[in-house]
C-alpha cells in the first residue's frame, strides 16, 4: 500500500464529464489499495472569470475580498468529485482550506504556506476514505481565507505530499509530462522522461507553467517524488527527481519563455554614484520585482540609460512611482510591454561553454534583435521582441539539437 496525492489541473476538471474521468482514475488508484489525497483546481476558465469580476467592481481591490472570491471555484470542484466517487462507490470526503486546516502567512493574493494539519486527513484515510482536498487556499493569520497565487494549487499538492509524507505526488494535467520547451508552441518538443529539481525550478521561474515555481521548490526541499502525467492518456509522464537519479544528461534540457516581463528604459541618467539606489530603492518599496538589469556606458561621463524588467502586470505602478519621484534625474522614461523572456536552461553548462554564443548566433541568424542578456550558472536569458517568439523558440530548439527525430 502506497499514499499518494494526485492533483488535477483546470483543464482536467473542466466539466461534468472530466470529472467523473478524474473519479475513475481515483478509482483505480484507490482499488490497487492505496491512501489517496486528491487536490483540485477550479474548473478551467473559472479562477480568470472570477478575477475578472473582482477587477470589474474595484480596480484596486482589497486583497482579503480578492481571495475570498477567487478562492471559490475550487470549492465547488471538490464537492462534485467526491460526489462522483459516491457513484462509483468511493466513499470519499471534500476539504477546503480551513478544515484541513492549510495555515499561510497574510500576504493575501500570493500567500506562502506555513504548516498543514495532518490529523484531520489521516483520520479521513485510516476510515477508508479519499480525502478530496481543494487546491490554492489556505487560512491566513487573522482566520481569513487566503490564495497561494496563481497556479498555486500544485503547491497545494506537493505541500500536502510532503506534510503527510506520501509516496508519490501526481501532477495530472493537459499535457503528457515535462517536455523540452511549450508542446502548444513547438510541434518538436520532446517530452522528458525526468528533469533534475534544480532544471524545473529554473524552467517554471522562467515562464513554464506546467508546475507553478513554489511547487517545485518545496519538492526540491522536503525531496517529493514529483510526477506530471496527462489526466487523459494512460501514460507514463515526467519524473522531477535528484540529478544522480539521470543517467543520459544533456548540455540543454529545456527552453522557457515568459510573456510576463515589460521594458523600462531611463534615458540620460546622471552618471554618478547613488543613482541605481536611488532608482530601484522607490520600487523595492513599492514591492515591484526587477529582474534583468543593463546600464549602458556613458558617452560623454555624465549621462547614461538604464534598462530594466519588471513584470508586466507591475508596469503601470513602476511608470508611476518613477515619474511621482521627483528627485531622480533622468530625460525620458520609455516602457516597453512588448517583448518576451526566452530562457534556455541545461545542468550541462557548469561544465560547458559556447551554450549563450550559440543562442546569439542562432537568432542573429533570424535576424532577431536581443535587448537584454542575463545568465547564472545554469541558464541564459534573453529579452526580445513579442513577435519573435515562435520563432525564436523553434529556431533555438533545433540549434540544440532537441527536437524529436
Ligand atoms: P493545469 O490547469 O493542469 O494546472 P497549466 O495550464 O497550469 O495546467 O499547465 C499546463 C500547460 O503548461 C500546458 O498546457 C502547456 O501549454 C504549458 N507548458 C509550458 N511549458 C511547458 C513545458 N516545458 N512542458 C509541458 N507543458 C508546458
Ligand atoms: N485555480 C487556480 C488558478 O487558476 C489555481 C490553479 O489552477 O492551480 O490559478
Ligand atoms: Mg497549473
Amino acid at each position: 500500500m502506497a499514499r499518494i496525492v494526485m492533483k488535477f489541473g483546470g483543464t482536467s476538471v473542466g466539466d461534468c464529464d472530466r470529472i467523473k474521468n478524474v473519479a475513475r482514475r481515483v478509482k483505480s488508484e484507490f482499488d490497487r489499495g492505496n491512501e489517496v489525497i486528491v487536490v483540485l483546481s477550479a474548473m478551467s476558465g473559472v479562477t480568470n472569470q472570477l478575477v475578472d469580476y473582482c477587477k470589474q467592481i474595484a480596480p484596486l481591490h482589497d486583497a482579503r475580498e480578492y481571495d475570498v472570491v477567487v478562492s471559490t471555484g475550487e470549492q465547488v470542484t471538490i464537492g462534485l468529485l467526491a460526489m462522483a466517487l459516491h457513484e462509483l462507490g468511493v466513499p470519499a470526503r471534500s476539504w477546503v482550506g480551513w478544515q484541513v486546516p492549510v495555515r499561510t502567512d497574510g500576504a493575501h493574493g500570493k500567500a506562502r504556506i506555513e504548516s498543514i494539519g495532518t490529523e484531520a486527513l489521516t483520520q479521513c484515510m485510516a476510515d477508508g476514505q479519499v480525502a478530496v482536498v481543494a487546491g490554492f487556499q489556505g487560512i491566513g493569520p487573522e482566520d481569513r481565507v487566503t490564495t497561494l497565487g496563481r497556479g498555486g494549487s500544485d503547491t497545494s499538492a506537493v505541500a500536502l505530499a510532503a506534510a503527510l509524507k506520501a509516496d508519490r505526488c501526481d501532477i495530472y494535467t493537459d499535457v503528457d509530462g515535462v517536455y523540452t520547451t511549450d508542446p502548444r508552441i513547438v510541434a518538436k518538443a520532446r517530452k522528458l522522461d525526468k528533469i533534475t529539481y534544480e532544471e524545473m525550478l529554473e524552467l517554471a521561474s522562467l515562464g513554464a507553467k506546467v508546475l507553478q515555481t513554489r511547487s517545485v521548490e518545496m519538492a526540491m526541499k522536503y525531496r517529493v517524488r514529483v510526477q506530471v502525467l496527462s489526466s487523459f492518456v494512460e501514460a507514463p509522464g515526467t519524473l522531477v527527481c535528484d540529478e544522480d537519479e539521470i543517467v543520459e544528461k544533456e548540455l540543454v534540457s529545456g527552453i522557457a519563455y515568459s510573456r510576463d516581463e515589460a521594458k523600462i528604459t531611463l534615458v540620460k541618467v546622471d552618471d554618478q554614484p547613488g543613482v541605481a539606489a536611488a532608482i530601484f530603492g522607490p520600487l523595492t518599496d513599492a514591492n515591484i520585482n526587477v529582474d534583468m538589469i543593463v546600464q549602458n556606458v556613458s558617452e560623454d561621463g555624465t549621462h547614461t540609460d538604464l534598462t530594466f524588467t519588471v513584470a508586466k502586470s507591475d508596469l503601470e505602478r513602476a511608470i508611476k512611482v518613477l515619474t511621482e519621484k521627483t528627485d531622480l534625474k533622468y530625460g525620458r522614461l520609455v516602457p516597453d510591454s512588448n517583448v518576451v523572456k526566452i530562457s534556455v536552461i541545461g545542468m550541462g553548462m557548469r561544465s560547458h561553454a559556447g551554450v549563450a554564443q550559440k543562442m546569439f548566433k542562432t537568432l542573429a541568424d533570424k535576424s532577431i534583435n536581443i535587448l537584454l542578456i542575463s545568465t547564472s550558472e545554469i541558464k541564459v536569458s534573453v529579452l526580445i521582441s513579442d513577435d519573435y517568439t515562435e520563432l525564436a523558440l523553434r529556431a533555438l530548439h533545433s540549434a540544440y539539437g532537441l527536437d524529436t527525430k
